[in-house]
């Protein structure tokens, strides 16, 4: 048919045209490279092989009705989806069937993303509501009137409301800087003084748990940014360092200028903080900065933690056009590095 190889370039998605001979007329790049560059010319029942195609393709032949079915591909270990459409055309010169193959891969990705963050918010927060109605109903009925164990339960069900209270401030921090990721921050941050006040904070909690810190300020270093946003990511990542970093573990926080960052090709301020404590396996390191990822569940729950933290850094950071960087040696303790670009005036 002339013009039809055109036509089907000129498509969006995959597609190819079965023609007269119930042969494949047609076939434009994207469909080439999903079923195979030689399927041109051959019967479409050889050349393409999934059962579910083939028989609406089949019956839309018969009947010229539309229909809708999926293809699914495995390649190199990535899984795709297609809705396809089958359809009849018909031209002044010939009529044939239609498949269009629409790529539904990332919208089934994105569906079971939520699915599954989803599932994990019910079941962080179904842990704490269990243990308190269970406290309840035990001060309701056999420790009525044990005046210790009221105490105690009553303490036990303020820790469990607290990690409630925790996830959701959590959660509605991750789901409001997700919102603002694309919106540019504008206020000029000096990184040196939102350090300055992090650490300040975060001196009592570092003696309690034994832990030094170290930060000598350096000058003035404005970034653009937010500057709530900014002291949440040093608050999480020296919390971190602080809770996993174990006995006589030192956290040091450094601030520097790279007149020109590798990674950002502009002039940047450069935060690390790195701990002395027992470090994290690599194997972890890349998925760290996942919703609800921790090394050690237990340990992080013991800690307080909603295993939010760095997944919050990490949206943080994209907003301000920076990096986040990890690097630890098990034994030897964690360095977490955020990359910024600097103020230009
Ligand atoms: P959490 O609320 O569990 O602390 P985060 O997202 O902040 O959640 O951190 C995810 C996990 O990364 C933690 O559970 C912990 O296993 C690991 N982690 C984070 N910082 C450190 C660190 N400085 N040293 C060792 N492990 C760490």
């Amino acid at each position: 048919m002339r013009g039809l190889a055109s036509f089907l370039a000129g498509l969006p998605f995959a597609a190819l045209l079965i023609g007269p001979g119930e042969r494949i007329a047609g076939v434009n790049a994207a469909a080439r490279e999903m079923l195979g560059h030689a399927i041109e010319g051959r019967h479409f029942l050889t050349a393409l092989r999934q059962p579910d195609m083939l028989e609406a393709i089949e019956a839309t032949l018969r009947d010229h009705t539309p229909r809708k079915t999926t293809y699914h591909t495995s390649d190199a270990g990535r899984e795709s989806t297609y809705k396809v459409h089958v359809a009849h055309v018909e031209t002044d010169e010939t009529s044939g069937v239609l498949v269009c193959f629409e790529d539904m891969t990332e919208r089934e990705q994105a569906a079971q993303m939520r699915r599954d963050f989803v599932a994990n918010v019910s079941h962080e927060l179904r842990t704490p509501l269990t243990a308190l109605l269970g406290f309840i109903e035990t001060l309701q009925g056999p420790a009525r009137h044990d005046e210790a164990a009221i105490d105690r339960f009553l303490g036990i069900m303020q820790v469990e409301a607290s990690r409630m209270e925790r996830l959701v401030r959590d959660l509605l921090s991750l789901s409001r800087v997700e919102g603002e990721e694309r919106v540019r921050p504008r206020e000029a941050i000096n990184l040196s003084e939102v350090l300055g006040s992090v650490v300040y904070m975060l001196r009592p909690l570092a003696r309690d748990s034994g832990a030094e810190l170290v930060f000598e300020p350096i000058e003035d270093t404005a970034v653009p940014g937010d500057a709530d946003q900014l002291q949440q990511v040093f608050t999480n990542l020296i919390e971190n360092a602080i809770k996993y970093g174990g006995t006589g573990n030192r956290v040091t926080i450094t601030l520097d200028r790279h007149p020109k960052d590798p990674a950002l090709r502009l002039p940047a301020g450069v935060v690390r903080v790195a701990d002395t404590g027992p470090g994290i396996d690599p194997l972890h390191v890349p998925r760290l900065t996942e919703r609800f990822y921790r090394v050690d569940t237990h340990r992080s729950r013991q800690m307080g933690g909603t295993g939010l933290g760095l997944a919050i850094v990490k949206h943080i950071v994209n907003r301000h056009r920076g990096r986040l960087r990890i690097a630890s040696t098990p034994g030897a303790g964690s360095e977490f590095t955020v990359i910024l670009p600097l103020w230009s005036a």
